[in-house]
C-alpha cells in the first residue's frame, strides 16, 4: 500500500496538508497510458503543440499569485521570488512554442548526388522526470516545455516536500490542453524510482537533484540502457580579480549566493579573491549580504525567507561550525535563530580553505565562503579544484581578461563575466564532472530527448 505525504510549513514548522501517495502499480498503469497517449501526441503538428504551450504560459501568468503562495507554504520561497519564477516558466513556454519547430526542422545532408539524405528528429516517448523542491515550478517546466514540443510525454516524480506544487503543475498542463494521460504526476518516494525506470513504457529519465540521487538514477537507467540527463549540484566559484571594483563585485557575489535563499545549484558558493583585494572585498561582501534580512516569505519586501526544512538548516549550520573549527573566520551571521521554523541568517566566512566543509562541499543555503588566492593563476586553480563544474564567474574590470578566463580556463558548463549565473531558455544549461551531464534549454536541451534519425532515399 501507499503511504501519505505530509507537508511542513518551513516558516513556522507547522504541519500542513497530507496527500495520499500513489502505489507502484498505479505508476506502472500511468506509464502504459502515457505511452498510448504519446502515440497520438507525436502525430500532432508543431502548431497544435505550440498553442497548448502558449495557453500554459497564459494560465501561469493568470495564476502567478496562487502558485507563488503554494511554493511559500511548501518550501518557504519568498512570494517575490515565486512570482518571478512563474513568469520565467511562462517565458520559457512561449519561447519553445515559438522556436521548437525551427530547431527540430529536418536537416538536409549533401551526398554529392548519391541520393537524398536528411536528419529528422523523432520523439523518444515517455520521459520520467525526477525533480527537486528548490524551484518547484521552474525545474519541471524547464524540462516539460521542450519535451512536449518535441512530441514526448512525461511522468513527474517531484520531491516529496512539494506534493501540492506537483499536483498543481499536472492540473495546469491539463487545463492548457495537454492530454490527461500524456502528463501525469506520481507521488512516489525516491526509493521506488529505480523500479519505474525499468518499466518498458519509460523511454528516458531526467533528474535534477543531489549527486547521490543522480548516481542512483543513472545506475538504474544504465542497467536498462535508457538515456538519462542529470543536472546535479554545484559549488560555483567566482573569481574576484585585482582589477575588480570591490563594491560592484560584492553586489554580484551576494546576488549569486542568495538566489532562492542560497538553495540553488547555480548559486555562487565560493568567492576566490586575490590577496591584494581581500580586505576591501570582505567589507563590501559583508555589507551586501547584510541587505538580505530574514523575514516573512509571504511579505513581498522580504529578500530572505526560511530554508526548505529545519533538517537542511541544521546541516548547513554544522558545515559552518566545522569550517570555523578548522580555521575559517566568521564575518557575518552564523547563528541559529531561537525560533520555530527553518531559519538561517545571511552568513559570510573568510579564510576558507581545504579541509573545511565550506571549501570542500556544496553549501546549500545562505552562506558565502571567501577563499584567498595569490594571483589569477592560483584563483583559476582553486576554482577548478572541485568535484563540481556547473556554473562559474569572473568579476573583473578587464573584459578581455574576463572573456579569456571564462572561455578557456574554467571547468564548468557556464561561465558568466560580471554577472551572476542564471538559466534562460535561449542558452544551454548543465554541467561537467559531478554536476552531471546533458543539457537543458535551447536547441541542445530539446534534442536530448529525440531520436536523431538519418533518412536516405535513393
Ligand atoms: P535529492 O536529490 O534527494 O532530491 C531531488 C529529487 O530526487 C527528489 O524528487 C527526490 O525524491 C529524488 N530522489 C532522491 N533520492 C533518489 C533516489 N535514490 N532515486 C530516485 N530519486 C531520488 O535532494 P535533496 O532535496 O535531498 O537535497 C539535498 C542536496 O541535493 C542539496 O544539498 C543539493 O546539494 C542537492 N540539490 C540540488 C538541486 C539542484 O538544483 N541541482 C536541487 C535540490 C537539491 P524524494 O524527495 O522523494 O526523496
Amino acid at each position: 500500500g501507499a503511504g501519505t505525504v505530509h507537508v511542513t510549513n518551513p516558516a513556522t514548522g507547522a504541519k500542513g496538508k497530507a496527500y495520499q501517495a500513489h502505489t507502484l502499480d498505479q505508476a506502472f498503469a500511468a506509464a502504459a497510458r502515457a505511452q498510448a497517449a504519446q502515440q497520438q501526441w507525436r502525430r500532432t503538428s508543431f502548431g497544435d503543440r505550440a498553442a497548448v504551450l502558449r495557453k500554459t504560459a497564459e494560465l501561469l501568468r493568470a495564476r502567478a499569485g496562487d502558485y507563488a503562495a503554494l511554493m511559500t507554504e511548501e518550501m518557504g520561497k519568498t512570494v517575490t521570488d515565486g512570482r518571478a519564477e512563474i513568469e520565467k516558466c511562462a517565458f520559457h513556454c512561449d519561447w519553445f512554442a515559438a522556436n521548437a519547430e525551427r530547431i527540430l526542422a529536418d536537416e538536409p545532408v549533401d551526398l554529392d548526388g548519391a541520393g537524398e539524405a536528411f536528419v529528422t528528429f523523432n520523439p523518444l516517448g515517455i520521459v520520467l522526470a525526477v525533480m527537486p523542491w528548490n524551484f518547484p515550478f521552474w525545474q519541471v517546466i524547464r524540462f516539460a516545455a521542450p519535451a512536449l514540443m518535441a512530441g514526448n510525454g512525461a511522468l513527474l516524480k517531484h520531491a516529496s516536500n512539494v506534493p501540492g506544487c506537483a499536483l498543481a503543475i499536472e492540473q495546469l498542463l491539463h487545463d492548457a490542453g495537454v492530454p490527461k494521460d500524456l502528463f501525469r504526476t506520481l507521488l512516489l518516494p525516491g526509493k521506488q524510482i529505480a523500479r519505474l525506470i525499468e518499466d518498458k513504457h519509460i523511454a528516458a529519465v531526467t533528474l535534477t537533484g543531489s549527486v547521490a540521487a543522480g548516481k542512483s538514477v543513472a545506475a538504474a537507467a544504465g542497467g536498462v540502457l535508457k538515456k538519462c540527463v542529470l543536472e546535479l549540484g554545484g559549488s560555483d566559484a567566482y573569481l574576484v580579480l585585482d582589477d575588480a571594483d570591490p563594491a560592484a563585485a560584492a553586489k554580484v557575489a551576494a546576488a549569486a549566493r542568495m538566489v532562492n535563499g542560497g538553495q540553488s545549484c547555480i548559486a555562487g558558493k565560493r568567492f576566490i579573491v586575490v590577496q591584494s583585494l581581500k580586505e576591501r572585498f570582505e567589507r563590501a561582501l559583508v555589507e551586501a549580504m547584510q541587505g538580505y534580512v530574514m523575514g516573512d516569505p509571504g511579505d513581498e519586501n522580504t529578500k530572505l525567507g526560511p530554508m526548505q526544512s529545519a533538517d537542511a538548516r541544521d546541516d548547513i549550520h554544522e558545515q559552518v561550525e566545522k569550517s570555523i573549527a578548522n580555521g575559517a573566520k566568521l564575518l557575518l551571521g552564523g547563528k541559529k535563530p531561537d525560533r520555530p521554523g527553518a531559519w538561517y541568517p545571511a552568513t559570510v566566512l573568510t579564510d576558507v580553505a581545504s579541509g573545511q566543509p565550506a571549501h570542500d562541499e556544496e553549501v546549500f543555503g545562505p552562506v558565502a565562503a571567501i577563499i584567498v588566492a595569490e594571483d589569477e593563476a592560483d584563483a583559476i586553480r582553486i576554482a577548478n579544484d572541485s568535484e563540481f563544474g556547473l556554473g562559474s564567474g569572473v568579476l573583473t574590470g578587464d573584459m578581455g581578461r574576463g572573456r579569456r578566463i571564462a572561455r578557456d580556463e574554467l571547468d564548468a558548463g557556464m561561465s558568466f563575466v560580471n554577472e551572476n549565473v542564471r538559466s534562460d531558455p535561449r542558452m544551454p544549461f548543465g554541467g561537467v564532472k559531478h554536476s552531471g551531464y546533458g543539457r537543458e534549454c535551447a536547441g541542445y536541451g530539446i534534442r536530448e530527448f529525440v531520436n536523431v534519425k538519418t533518412v536516405l532515399l535513393k
